[in-house]
């Protein structure tokens, strides 16, 4: 999981949800309702789904794992718990049919105080709360909502881990060639292979190498002056697929 920036709605989708919102908010719509009400919004959910798509890392992979595509829209704080926030778009994620449907379900566990214990990759840096082994692509986490965030979307399932291992040699073979086409002063290469790197599943691999490089003291698989050219287009995400 990594840090994701929501874009802004255009005025025309912002005042559809938001007369869609106060339509459930007038009949005191409760989890079926607010189903009912968002199956019915098929052109909205389509532009929502667009956004989502472009907000997504690499081609439109789920928000949650990284690794499979983004099947359908997650309403963050479920339905049945949060009807009125059906058309929020602060509420919207996109995610993976086994992240969303076999794993999270309608879970969102909270703190004795009330506060959501999940991550929200939009929201919150995943940094913050959970962090990758590179050395075994499993995560472990830092926080409690960083244990709950792992456990309810099964971050560390099995094919999950095993995924993350192979991309990590992948990464590394890739970083390695990068460096080398740059040194060569093929920029064109270079630039293909960043974009390959950014658009590949698991790009939080390649995410953590970047911050592990720049943790003091901590465990680097690749030296930090490999990676240091990566730092602004992984963390801002602004070379995508052409
Ligand atoms: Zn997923």
């Amino acid at each position: 999981m990594i840090p994701l920036a929501r874009p802004p709605l255009d005025d025309e989708l912002a005042a559809s949800l938001q007369r869609r919102g106060d339509e459930l908010v007038r009949k005191g719509a409760d989890g079926d309702g607010a189903r009912r009400a968002w199956n019915g919004a098929r052109a909205d959910r389509g532009r929502l789904r667009e956004l989502l798509a472009g907000m997504a890392s690499g081609i439109e992979r789920c928000m949650y794992c990284g690794d499979s595509l983004g099947t359908s829209i997650d309403h963050f704080e479920p339905l049945k718990e949060a009807p009125l926030r059906a058309f929020d778009w602060l509420n919207h994620l996109l995610a993976c049919s086994m992240c969303n449907s076999n794993e999270k379900r309608d879970r969102f566990p909270r703190a004795s105080c009330g506060t959501p214990l999940l991550v929200d990759p939009s929201r919150d840096d995943p940094y913050d709360h959970i962090r990758l082994v590179l050395a075994t692509g499993r995560y472990r986490w830092r926080t409690e909502r960083g244990e709950s965030t792992v456990e309810v979307f099964g971050l560390n399932r099995s094919d999950l881990v095993l995924g993350r291992m192979a991309a990590v040699e992948r990464t590394e073979a890739m970083v390695l060639a990068r460096g080398i086409a740059l040194d060569a002063g093929n920029e064109a290469k270079a630039t293909r292979l960043l974009v390959s790197l950014l658009n590949h599943p698991f790009v939080d691999v390649l995410y953590a190498m970047v911050r592990t490089a720049d943790s003091p003291g901590a465990v680097t698989v690749l030296e930090p002056a490999t990676v240091v050219g990566l730092k602004d287009p992984v963390y801002g995400f602004r070379i995508r697929a052409s």
